[in-house]
């Protein structure tokens, strides 16, 4: 069983070896986050398995998945589960080895690029520089019973980047909190929708005008959001033109 990072989206940023065992497997078992610009690299005759998983739509519960791949791979099959970005970075990626190795199954890891690093590049923020930050912290936003739940005094220190996985939902929610625990409210934060593909969309504001910016622009998932002074750098680093990139090529 081969667990493998399929990057944030352009296919271009997939390792060699993730093409590889793409184009060889038998099976491949994937989310919703991976790109089908993506899933063009699977061998055609092999088998898809779409495991999703989007907030509130779970196709699959996560121990379903596990239960599934544990059976594909006790039928001697050759699997990839493909996810998105990084399978180590918010991914269980670990839980689904642990499933395995409970089972005695063999697996090999193929890491991603992960949003927090593809998605900075593709927006043309640096998530360090040494004028801004020194430090960049990688949270999930993932709200439980409505609240985001967080550590907010490591959040608002001084000369640091925070990159915010799946922090759409609860934007307003931590805006505010970053705030009540002293963060500037002209602190620059930028929301990434679909960073690295054709319908790349960056919005930069403050945190005091984000909440409202995002719902003007009507951003969706999947957004990454990035806080701090680096986000600053966007206005002149931005590179990539998402209008004039093919989708497929
Ligand atoms: N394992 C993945 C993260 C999974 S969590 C990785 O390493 O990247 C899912 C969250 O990742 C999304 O809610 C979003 O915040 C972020 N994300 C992944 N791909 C993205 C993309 N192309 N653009 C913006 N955000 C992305």
């Amino acid at each position: 069983m081969y667990l493998v990072g399929a990057g944030p989206g352009d296919p271009e940023l997939l390792t060699l070896r993730a093409v590889r065992l793409l184009q060889r497997t038998e099976v491949v078992v994937y989310d919703h986050l991976v790109s089908s610009a993506v899933l063009d690299f699977v061998a055609p005759s092999a088998e898809r398995i779409y495991a999703g998983k989007r907030r509130n739509e779970h196709t699959m519960r996560q121990e379903q998945i596990n239960a599934l791949l544990v059976k594909l791979a006790q039928q001697g099959k050759q699997v990839v589960r493909l996810k998105g970005g990084d399978p180590f970075i918010f991914g269980r990626g670990g839980e689904e080895l642990q499933a395995l190795a409970a089972h005695g199954i063999a697996f090999e890891v193929v890491p991603g690029i992960t949003a927090a690093s593809g998605v900075s590049c593709y927006a043309g923020i640096p998530l360090t520089h040494r004028d801004h930050a020194q430090t960049c912290l990688f949270v999930t936003g993932h709200l439980k019973d409505g609240s985001a739940d967080l550590d907010w005094p490591s959040l608002v220190r001084p000369n640091q980047t925070v990159v915010i996985y799946m922090g759409l939902g609860g934007l307003a929610d931590i805006c505010r909190q970053l705030m009540a625990h002293g963060a500037a409210p002209d602190l620059p934060i930028a929301v990434v929708q679909d960073g690295s593909i054709a319908t790349q969309k960056v919005v930069t504001g403050t945190l005091a005008d984000m909440p409202e910016r995002v719902t003007r622009e009507g951003l969706r998932s999947p957004c990454l959001t990035i806080i701090g002074d680096v986000v600053k750098l966007h206005d002149s680093l931005a590179w990539f033109k998402p209008e004039t990139t093919a989708t497929t090529s």
